[in-house]
């Protein structure tokens, strides 16, 4: 059984990051995407909007589910008994930032490994934040997250 986690803010969900789950998934028998606060974040959606987002759009995914935590992600794998943290790779500005925290969880538990995805070319470009911002200012983002998210958006989840 190869179980694994793939940690996020997700707010909200991008095609890179379904792109990541994805792809995932076919390599894990099980993937659990998890809804994390990030303390460097403000969010912009809320965690149960962020979660109803997630599981409409890996609904195809039989081996996929959704999750939230609060805390620290090497003691939510321990927790759930999974030891593949999976992370999504997009340029060099990612890097950094990734490698101190694969490097930091590793010095927590070394058991717990962590794997890097690299992006798919097409989404190198796309974060949350980007879609947040062209969004906001009256952008169409439709190219940009899977259509039910796309949907969920512009109807009962739009921005305040
Ligand atoms: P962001 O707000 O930057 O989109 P998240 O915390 O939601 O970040 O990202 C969760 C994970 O998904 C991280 O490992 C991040 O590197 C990865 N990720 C985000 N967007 C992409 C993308 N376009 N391609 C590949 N990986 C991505």
């Amino acid at each position: 059984m190869t179980r694994a986690i793939y940690p996020g803010s997700f707010d909200p969900v991008t095609k890179g990051h379904l792109d990541i789950i994805i792809r995932s998934s076919k390599i894990m028998s099980q993937l659990t995407v998890a809804v994390m606060e990030n303390p460097r974040k403000v969010a912009t959606y809320d965690v149960e909007k962020r979660i109803e987002m997630l599981k409409v759009v890996t609904k195809p995914y039989k081996n996929v589910e959704v999750d939230y935590y609060e805390g620290l992600l090497i003691d939510y794998a321990h927790q759930k008994n999974v030891d593949i943290i999976v992370k999504g790779l997009r340029a060099i500005s990612d890097f950094e930032f990734e490698f101190q925290m694969a490097l930091v969880n590793q010095k927590l538990n070394p058991a717990i490994e962590t794997l890097f995805m690299m992006t798919n070319s097409k989404y190198s470009y796309l974060s949350s934040s980007i879609v947040k911002e062209i969004a906001a200012l009256g952008g169409d983002i439709s190219s940009l997250v899977p259509p039910e998210v796309h949907a969920m958006i512009v109807s009962n989840f739009k921005l305040d």
